[in-house]
């Protein structure tokens, strides 16, 4: 049986040091951009994170940088040059790097009816067995609707979700799954401090090139409208819990 969540458990209170948050993403950005706001809260606390991102964003990657068109953009992928950058985030967030966790399943799999629900099983199975190593005590994912529709995003999410009912229901282990959504902030709204995450966002120069000078940000013009298409989650980061 699910373990009853009491008013208690709601998010606003929950942001204890006893805490092991797994933070999910599709992509080696998605972290940063949907739950930096969260991370730094719960860093603050002094809670412990672990992140794992489910691909490495091959199919994903923009071409920003005028230098990493076609076969070079491969080049920088297959040499893990997105992974670093995660890893460079995460490390401004002070996550260590055994806590940051590349799964390494294809980018883009999700958008085929054939695969994808072996993808969500593949992911499901990951997910278990990071959850269950690190005693892990809340999810974050992006939601059901993918934040922006994105099928990774969104199998992302359903994977999580999946893994945190199979854990309560097999091993009543405590875990509460939180999902971003810029629509139903009824639970938890936590207006975002910028310049942290614009400092993590910039980490992935390859998406979001840009550079902090004496305390402030020069972002071109690519990463201004890049950056416009996710405003929300720029100023407000707002979870529902499941
Ligand atoms: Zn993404």
């Amino acid at each position: 049986m699910y373990q009853s969540i009491s008013d208690t458990e709601r998010p606003r209170d929950e942001f204890a040091a006893s805490d092991h948050i797994l933070a999910l993403g599709a992509h080696p950005d998605d972290i940063d951009m949907f739950h930096g706001e969260y991370i730094r809260r719960a860093r603050a606390v002094g809670a412990a994170i672990t992140q794992a991102v489910a691909t490495a964003g091959e199919e994903t990657t923009e071409d920003h940088r005028i230098w990493l068109w076609r076969i070079l953009k491969r080049h920088f992928i297959a040499h893990g040059g997105r992974e670093q950058e995660a890893n460079k985030a995460a490390k401004r967030w002070g996550i260590p790097p055994q806590n940051v966790h590349h799964l390494r399943f294809p980018d883009g799999f999700a958008n085929s009816d054939n695969s994808s629900s072996h993808y969500i099983d593949a992911l499901t199975l990951s997910f278990i067995g990071l959850m269950r190593a690190k005693r892990v005590s809340k999810v974050v994912t992006a939601g059901a609707h993918g934040y922006d529709q994105h099928p990774d995003h969104v199998a992302v999410h359903l994977a999580a979700a999946r893994a945190v009912k199979f854990l309560r229901l097999t091993y009543n282990q405590r875990i509460t799954l939180f999902s971003l959504t810029a629509h139903n902030a009824s639970s938890l709204q936590l207006p975002v401090n910028r310049h942290a995450k614009l400092w993590a966002l910039i980490a992935h120069c390859s998406q979001f090139a840009g550079y902090r000078v004496f305390g402030r940000f020069i972002l071109p013009k690519h990463t201004k409208q890049y950056l416009a298409r996710y405003s929300a989650v720029l100023h407000q980061e707002a979870y529902v819990m499941q």
